[in-house]
């Protein structure tokens, strides 16, 4: 029932469009555009205010669609995929090269996350065009999902028509449904040491620097740096940044690290934390200048998102798996490593599968999106919504 050269076309169209986290308002253009052409009604399509509610350096809120339902009584079912691209599509032109579509010049080609956005508009034209009875449908397109899942944060339940269920498209193939991910948090450790001339009287000094290398020392040596096993516990954490210092015959009074841990338990995530914070607390402690004076440290976190785990017998996932299914497809739940946008959905108490719609090496020069698995993707989504009507 879809429109095969239309459906590759919509993608082709929207992998063109420039929209880098945070100036995503081309994209809002161009997906409205082709909802419009599709029969959507305008009073059906709104921005709302997150880009407002995040700050500076936001162009656009998250575009949001509703299609009236036409299946009596079946409860709102929510799409979504991510609007903004990594700074590597910066430029991307596309093209078809045999079965994919790749970037034509030495870029990334964000089909992370277009291919879901592209899928979205085929799904809306096609129940349209058809009339295929569908239960009331909000199309989510969040902002700034690759800097850290802003869009969906800020999006309100309210906003959205409280959906019971959500289907999120952000993945590789078709038949992968990801069920759980990660959560994560990013760490701050502001240091303060005392300055001294490094050769008249570096033992009056207390080095911030030194001070920062003892306690990364220290979490590395426990074992929680990169990644982390502690029996059935798993977790990654990094030191992302190190800024500080003015000169080499100075003592370094001011530094500032910074990182991230993620674990797919909130519990063990808040212990790779306190580790990193005991670490600079005890560093600070054992780095004392000549007359027992000490430096200190500003120890501070931001929970990014919070891990989830859906169980196989979830709603969405069960309509997601049939959906797969009825290809002649076997469903492949998954765990991601990652956060996504369906951490938040999860989190605001609206459970949310993700899916796969063909893009494959995200976030590199050779990403590609496979078409058949693209089409597929298209197919899924129009069984999920015929499967969600009844
Ligand atoms: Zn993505």
């Amino acid at each position: 029932m879809i429109n095969k050269e239309q459906a590759l076309n919509h993608l082709l169209d929207l992998l063109a469009v420039e929209g880098l986290t945070g100036q995503e308002s081309k994209v809002v253009e161009a997906i409205s555009k082709k909802m419009l052409a599709a029969g959507v009604k305008k009073s059906w399509i709104k921005t709302d205010d997150a880009h407002i509610r995040l700050g500076d350096g936001y162009e656009i809120g998250n575009l949001i669609v509703q299609l009236p339902g036409t299946a009596m009584g079946a409860p709102r079912i929510m799409f979504s995929a991510h609007l903004d691209t990594v700074p590597l599509c910066k430029g991307a032109v596309p093209m078809v090269e045999g079965d994919r579509i790749v970037a034509k010049d030495n870029t990334g080609l964000g089909g992370d996350d277009r291919s879901g956005c592209a899928a979205m508009v085929t799904l809306t034209e096609t129940l349209l065009k058809h009339k295929i009875p569908h239960p009331p449908i909000t199309l989510l397109f969040p902002i700034a999902e690759e800097n850290g899942l802003h869009g969906s944060r800020m999006a309100r339940f309210e906003d959205l028509g409280r959906p019971a269920m959500g289907f999120n498209l952000d993945g590789q193939c078709p038949n992968e449904l990801v069920i759980g991910a990660m959560s994560a948090m990013r760490w701050r450790a502001e240091i303060t040491g005392i300055s001294t001339h490094a050769g008249l009287a570096p033992h009056k000094g207390i080095s911030a620097g030194l001070i920062g290398s003892k306690a990364m020392a220290a979490v590395a040596k426990q074992g929680y740096f990169g990644r982390i096993v502690k029996g059935k516990r798993t977790g990654t954490s990094n030191l992302g940044s190190i800024a500080g210092g003015q000169a080499s015959n100075q003592v370094m009074d001011h530094a500032v690290f910074t990182g991230e841990c993620r674990s797919h338990k909130a519990a063990f995530l808040a212990h790779i934390v306190e580790v990193y914070r005991a670490a600079f607390a005890k560093a600070v402690q054992d780095t004392p200048n000549a007359d027992g004076k000490l430096g200190s440290v500003e120890f501070t976190t931001i929970g990014d998102y919070k891990a989830f785990r859906l169980k196989k017998t979830e709603p969405c996932v069960k309509i997601a798996a049939k959906a797969v299914e009825a290809l002649g497809m076997v469903p492949n739940p998954l765990v991601m490593d990652a956060g996504l946008d369906a951490n938040n959905f999860n989190e605001k108490g609206l459970p949310t599968v993700t899916l796969g719609t063909g893009s494959h090496h995200f976030h590199q020069r050779d990403e590609y999106v496979e078409i058949a698995e693209y089409l597929t993707a298209c197919e899924v989504l129009l069984n999920i919504a015929r499967l969600a009507a009844v």
